[in-house]
């Protein structure tokens, strides 16, 4: 057993729109860990009910019975905006509650234990890596081990803007992790890929990840050899993935429904958490039949549903999201400067990828190549995650300790032209990180002295349409004519993606910056601060009241077993008014700390504990 002070290894941890999964590198090899069910993947799911809060397997197949409360696809949601399109649209679709916050913020309503609670995005993606976290602790034996598991590599859609990254990376440290890098998920697919390959190889290959999961779409393009894995460029859409084909198919249902008995379904929150989960597993059972059917009983206003679909009709009813997939693809390639006859390798990763038709598709646009399945397409994201982490881990095995990554920006970055709305480009879209780049200003009128620079992200020429990451005012610029007094304003960004701009007068020498990452999350540090204790504060009240369950099961137990006729009378007194004292004191007890109930659990115990074994 490892004394105290042993050093805890790092996890990866792929946080996915449905499922997410958690790898360690152990044993000089990447062990994928099993959640307490068994399961490599778990749901990122939580449900909020009369206990108390349940997460993963559990949270998921209570879903139709609490279907407003029942969390789930989060990451739909996490680092946007409640106006966004995207958002609005996918409100329609789901059964829980999201409501404006601060900032524009979306917020999800739910019913806790008979208490209303609003919980940002980042609070949610927290209790589902508290989970993850949770899994590895009781694989890893961190109780018993006494080691503290704290450090992790969290990854992220390769389209991740800077504030999805940012929240994502906020939700972590709410979790109570300390996360080593946010890793985009296509770069740690190539990993898994290429790992075992990458010693021997001596000629670079370019391989083609694609990564359509449940959420989220990212294509990237890597050149792997001589020892260093380098993302050439990387392409997506953060709104793309097995999600969206459900929703296809959910609305081809409402239709038929609504053409065959004339009722719409679709404000009763649990026909529609009903009818997802059936249309979820069509389309899964599409993939390996022509055929599928969804029955569902009662489905709506005591009507039984039943519906058969074909793999022709779900392809037809996703003609243009496969095509987009289709689409990103040519943009990758095109950015990357490299003829798709030169592509070496596509790798298929994601739940996604086993549709048929994109399989074609890919097929197709790759001029008949074979399509590598070797790595799994469910876990080779945490697997490549892990192995980042034991890197960043400082872990010594030469495999691990040797791993070369570069990877580049996702989206262009730059400053708005003289506060008129036109953004002038400074670092373009794939340029590989670490960098630092330059920009040139000047002054846009006669004797201005100060200058607001706007540093925005995204890609179109018009800065309101990009993502506004920060400002700042540079003071102290000389009075002069019009665009004589000059500025340089730099952009250097690190192996974390983080992003410091400064400004400098060339005059005066004058100078300020800013770090994109402290300033731009939504969340200040006071308040990430004030949800890491509310969260300790969730864990303590589900911690405390699953005990207080346990006694009540316990005193319930008592009295029930009190009645039976082959106990002798005192015994079945003693019993019967041990069982009644313990329910009369949790009801006279309604503040008792968690140790004053195990107190009490642990009184019964000793006093019954024949009984306790029987049961
Ligand atoms: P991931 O985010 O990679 O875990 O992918 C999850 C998505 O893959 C979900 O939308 C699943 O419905 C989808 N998926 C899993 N298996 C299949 C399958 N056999 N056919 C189609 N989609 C699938």
């Amino acid at each position: 057993m490892a004394s105290k002070g042993t050093k805890a290894p790092a996890i990866g941890i792929d946080l996915g729109t449905t499922y997410s999964c958690v790898a360690v590198w152990q044993n000089n090899r990447v062990e994928i860990i099993p959640n307490d069910q068994g399961n490599r993947l778990t749901p990122s799911c939580v449900a909020f009910t009369e206990d108390g809060r349940l997460f993963g397997d559990v949270a998921m197949n209570q879903t139709n019975m609490n279907p407003t409360n029942t969390v789930f696809a989060i990451k739909r949601l996490i680092g946007r905006r409640f106006s966004e399109t995207s958002v609005q649209n996918d409100i329609k679709h789901w059964a829980f509650k999201v409501i404006a916050g601060p900032k524009d913020r979306p917020k999800i309503v739910v019913n806790c234990r008979g208490v209303e609670k609003q919980f940002s995005t980042e609070e949610i993606s927290s209790m589902i890596l508290l989970k993850m976290k949770e899994i590895a602790e009781a694989y890893l034996e961190c109780t018993i081990k006494n080691v503290a598991l704290t450090n992790a590599v969290i990854t992220v859609p390769a389209y991740f803007n800077h504030s999805q990254r940012q929240a994502t990376k906020n939700a972590g440290v709410i979790a109570g992790l300390n996360v080593l890098r946010i890793m985009d998920e296509p770069t740690a697919a190539a990993i898994a890929y290429g790992f075992d390959k990458i010693a021997v190889e001596t000629n670079e290959k370019n391989v083609l990840v694609f990564d359509l999961g449940g959420g989220t779409f990212d294509v990237s393009l890597l050149s792997i050899g001589h020892g260093k894995f380098m993302v050439k460029a990387t392409a997506g859409d953060t709104h793309l993935g097995g999600e969206d084909f459900d929703d296809r198919l959910v609305d081809h249902c409402i239709r038929e429904f609504q053409r065959k008995y004339h009722k719409d379904m679709t404000r009763n929150a649990r026909s529609l958490r009903r009818l997802r989960t059936a249309c979820e597993r069509a389309k899964r059972n599409l993939s390996f039949s022509p055929r599928a059917t969804i029955e569902l009983d009662y489905l709506y206003d005591g009507i039984d549903f039943s519906s058969t679909i074909s793999q022709g009709q779900f392809e037809e009813l996703n003609k243009d999201l496969f095509a987009r997939c289709m689409d990103l693809i040519e943009k990758c390639l095109g950015d990357a400067k490299i003829d798709k006859a030169k592509v070496d390798t596509v790798v298929l990763v994601g739940g996604s990828t086993r549709i048929p038709k994109i399989q074609q598709l890919l097929q197709d646009l790759f001029n008949g190549k074979e399509l590598s399945k070797g790595v799994h397409p469910d876990e080779a994201v945490a697997y490549g995650a892990a192995i980042q982490a034991a890197n960043l881990n400082g872990e010594v095995d030469k495999e691990v300790k040797d791993l070369v990554l570069v990877d580049v920006t996702p989206l262009s970055l730059g400053v708005d032209k003289h506060d008129e709305r036109m953004m002038t480009f400074v670092v373009p879209r794939n340029t590989p990180i670490p960098t630092k780049k330059w920009c040139l200003r000047q002054t846009a009128y006669d004797n201005q002295t100060s200058a607001l620079i706007l540093i925005y992200e995204g890609e179109s020429a018009d800065s309101q349409y990009n993502n506004l990451l920060g400002e700042f005012t540079l003071d102290g610029i000389e009075p002069a004519s019009k665009g004589v007094s000059k500025f340089d304003v730099c952009f250097d960004i690190d192996a974390d993606g983080i992003l410091t701009v400064s400004a400098e007068v060339r005059s005066s020498g004058h100078k300020k910056q800013i770090v994109i990452s402290k300033q731009n999350g939504d969340l200040t540090l006071e308040e990430i601060q004030t949800m890491v204790e509310q969260a300790a504060r969730y864990k303590a009240e589900d911690e405390k009241h699953k005990e207080r369950i346990s006694l009540e099961d316990l005193a319930e137990m008592l009295k029930s077993k009190a009645i039976d006729p082959g106990r002798s009378a005192s015994e079945m007194k003693t019993m019967k008014e041990a069982g009644e004292n313990a329910i009369a004191w949790l009801e006279t007890n309604h503040l008792a700390e968690i140790g004053e109930i195990n107190k009490q659990l642990k009184e019964l115990k000793t006093t019954f504990p024949a009984l306790c074994d029987e049961n």
